[in-house]
């Protein structure tokens, strides 16, 4: 746990800190004033007889008989893996990990994807309602800080289904929402109250980019929209007294090689709406999956270089965005 001081950006002088003896989970709120059983059967609905758990929408397919569409998920959730996350952000990691429950398939096609065999050819297990939420027990009782559920754009359903069999287990984690920002609104109305910490990555601005990339030329549009929801619903990131998110929005953003452009617009487009928006500007792309090999993606078939990061850095500042993320625990294994 030792490291340096919390920085500024975490706290932002007190008005970023949420006392850990103040907090409650929402999902355990909605739970004892009883939203949450018709939050349960509002989600579920979602699934058919034409999913609209996510902004694809697909015509006809019927979730609750285990049709499946874009995504390839039918009506139970497939996870690929648990573990206690060292890699995430330090306001999620702390110094005992983020307790990271990875969904197999996804509704984008991302042809960079980093995690392709996960995302797009569906390793994983499939698990019911009961099976997901002792996955959540599991990492809980590891120590985790909170349960972190990567890729669920798709399966938002599936995980409020699985919250009353989690919370009747003992669970007591703030909840994190690590998304690509492809959600649909019903679906984060439903989450709505259930959520602690959001944390979209908004990926790009272009809807021709997005088109190619993406397989999504609404991509753009979806993301402004929730983030938006997003932040309605929870605010600006605040963390407790040892500098661990609790509640608010945290947004991710990969910068992509030669595409600073969408960099540029969407933290302007941040910064005119929330100055206070806790941002990670994340440097690690790299061309993976068809990014590696279809000559259609050659623009993107490198890693970012320092200057592109540095430029990044530097049109956040200029926007006026002060809580970027940077490393700043020193944690031992
Ligand atoms: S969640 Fe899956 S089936 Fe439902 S609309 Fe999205 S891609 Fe289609």
């Amino acid at each position: 746990m030792a490291g340096r001081a919390i920085p500024a950006e975490i706290h932002g002088g007190g008005r970023f800190l949420l006392r850990r003896r103040d907090f409650t989970p929402a999902y355990l709120k909605a739970h004892e004033d009883g939203r949450l059983r018709d939050k349960v059967e509002e989600a579920l609905a979602h699934l058919g007889p034409s999913c609209r758990a996510c902004p694809r929408l697909c015509k006809g397919v019927d979730r609750r008989a285990n049709q499946y569409g874009v995504c390839k998920v039918g009506r139970h959730a497939r996870v690929a893996s648990a573990f206690a996350h060292f890699g995430e952000e330090d306001v999620l990691r702390g110094w005992r990990g983020s307790g990271t429950i990875f969904f197999s398939w996804c509704n984008l096609r991302c042809v960079f994807c980093q995690n392709f065999e996960t995302s797009q050819l569906g390793e994983g297990e499939e698990l019911d309602a009961w099976g997901l939420a002792a996955l959540m027990l599991s990492v809980q009782d590891q120590g985790c800080h909170n349960i972190n559920f990567v890729t669920p754009e798709h399966v938002a359903p599936q995980i409020v289904e699985a919250l009353p069999h989690a919370i009747r287990m003992g669970l007591r984690l703030p909840l994190v929402y690590n998304t690509s920002a492809y959600d649909s609104l019903e679906s984060l109305r439903v989450l709505d109250g259930l959520v602690d910490v959001y944390m979209p990555d908004f990926k790009l601005w272009d809807g021709g980019a997005s088109r190619l990339y993406l397989s999504a030329v609404n991509y753009p549009e979806v993301a402004r929209e929730v983030i938006a929801e997003m932040h309605r619903q929870v605010g600006d990131l605040k963390a407790d007294e040892d500098g661990l998110a609790l509640r608010g929005v945290l947004v991710r953003h990969l910068v992509m090689p030669g595409r600073l452009s969408d960099t540029r617009e969407i933290i302007d487009w941040l910064a005119a709406r929330w100055r206070d928006t806790y941002l990670n500007l994340m440097d690690q792309y790299y061309p993976a999956w068809k990014a590696k090999t279809n000559p259609r993606f050659a623009d993107i078939n490198r890693r970012v270089t320092r200057p592109e990061m540095t430029q990044a850095i530097a049109m956040a500042h200029a926007a006026g965005l002060w809580r970027l993320d940077d490393r700043w625990r020193e944690v031992s294994f």
